[in-house]
């Protein structure tokens, strides 16, 4: 029955020339996403709007799951389009609109004509006068309501006729591509998928990097990452995956550090590599999924000792949330059940029984200094000997 899609999006500030970039962006993440299905379609602008046409048949429940994916969408309005064969003909279309698309009876509507076609016999007004009649004396139950109706009848005259009333809710947001690039360390945890969701949703494409620590830690593991970095791609678009070999690193702060510092070195040695190839690709900064007291790693004292050893800004999204909030996140973008797969992971595989919570700065800095012999050459190897895997 539907073969279009009205896209509403709703975002202030979006004026000037930021509204192409919007749009263009838009329009682009909206063919990415429709691709993944079969069927082929149309995504073009028109009128300050966007809409999808439908070229071949198609799944509507589908495409309209795929558009949910696509930040920037406020809303997603599924259209029928008519041929224009005279006020007769669109009259018992309409009818059979109301029929199939409400169901239930028992609502207040509003007819809402455009006639951007101006040799249309009837304008506006006339329009949206009949049609209200049509309506009203095909279901009597109904009832006109200028003001605040429950159903919106849209009738646009354009070549053809365009009639839609619903409006389904878009993820929101803004569309991937109009906020920059940013590095996420992504884990096999629950809290990093998200944490990167929630920024792309601001408009922020994602690259990720994954510290692997073979044989400690598994293929299997490095897979479940692989497999992370495949779900969100859904919303965030294609992600470009880089696998650092932290073993060697690793090792050697084990040898060289007291262990209950361990956790808190790892990771501003993680941050530091993190940040050397966020820079050579052009992101902005760093995306954690970290939350405040969640671990030890993660009270104030730490983060800020994380924190110290990076320039670019490090955003944390899932900061202030709660284990359970995040973990509806993960329900909802489906990255869950993948992330509980129990794999070790390598910030687990050397944690001391009571790591250091209130780390202080200098004495950390100063059982750095213990690394200084060959740290370097190591943080190169291993930037250097990245494996990179695409998202498809
Ligand atoms: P997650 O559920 O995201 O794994 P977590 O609660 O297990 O988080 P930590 O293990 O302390 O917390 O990690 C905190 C953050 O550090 C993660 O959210 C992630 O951004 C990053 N991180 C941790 N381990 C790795 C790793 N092996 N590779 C890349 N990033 C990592
Ligand atoms: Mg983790």
């Amino acid at each position: 029955m539907f073969k279009a899609f009205l896209i509403k999006y709703a975002e202030i500030g979006v004026k000037g020339k930021n509204r192409y970039l919007f749009e263009d962006a838009l329009v682009s993440q909206i063919r990415y996403s429709l691709k993944q299905i079969d069927g082929t379609f149309k995504v073009h602008k028109t009128a300050g709007r966007i809409f999808v046409e439908a070229l071949s048949d198609f799944d509507t429940d589908e495409a309209i799951e795929q558009l949910k994916t696509v930040f920037g969408i406020a809303g997603i309005c599924p259209v029928v389009i008519l041929e224009d064969e005279g006020f007769e003909a669109l009259s018992e279309e309409v009818v059979t609109y109301m029929e199939r698309v409400h169901p239930e009876k028992n609502k207040t509507f509003k007819v809402m004509a455009r006639r951007s076609r101006k040799n249309y016999a009837l304008d506006s007004m006339e329009i949206n006068n009949k049609l209200g009649g049509v309506i009203l004396r095909a279901f009597p139950e109904m009832k006109v309501d200028v003001h605040n109706p429950e159903i919106y009848l849209n009738v646009e005259i354009r070549e053809k006729i365009y009639i839609y009333s619903q409006v389904i809710p878009g993820p929101g947001g803004m569309p991937v591509g109009t906020n920059g690039k940013a590095m996420l360390l992504l884990s096999g945890g629950i809290d990093s998928p998200v944490a990167g969701y929630m920024i792309a949703k601001r408009g922020v494409q994602i690259e990720a990097v994954y510290f692997h620590a073979p044989p400690y830690t598994s293929e299997r593991a490095k897979q479940k990452v692989a497999d992370l970095a495949q779900l969100i791609s859904r919303y965030t678009g294609p992600i470009k995956l880089h696998v650092i070999n932290f073993t060697e690193i690793q090792l050697y702060i084990y040898e060289k550090c007291p262990h209950e510092e361990l956790t808190i070195i790892m990771r501003r040695y993680m941050m530091r590599i993190a940040e050397q190839i966020a820079k050579e690709s052009g992101c902005l900064g760093l995306i954690t999924g970290e939350s405040i007291g969640q671990v030890a790693s993660q009270t104030l004292h730490s983060l800020a000792c994380t924190d110290e050893v990076c320039e670019l800004p490090v955003y944390r999204p899932v900061i202030g949330f709660d284990k359970q909030e995040i973990v509806d996140i993960s329900l909802k973008i489906n990255t869950y059940e993948t992330s509980i797969l129990p794999f070790e992971d390598c910030c687990t595989i050397f944690v001391a029984k009571h790591p250091v919570t209130k780390p202080n700065l200098k004495i950390i800095q100063h059982h750095e200094n213990n690394l200084e012999e060959s740290i370097d050459q190591m943080m190169e190897r291993a930037v250097h000997t990245r494996q990179i895997i695409q998202t498809v």
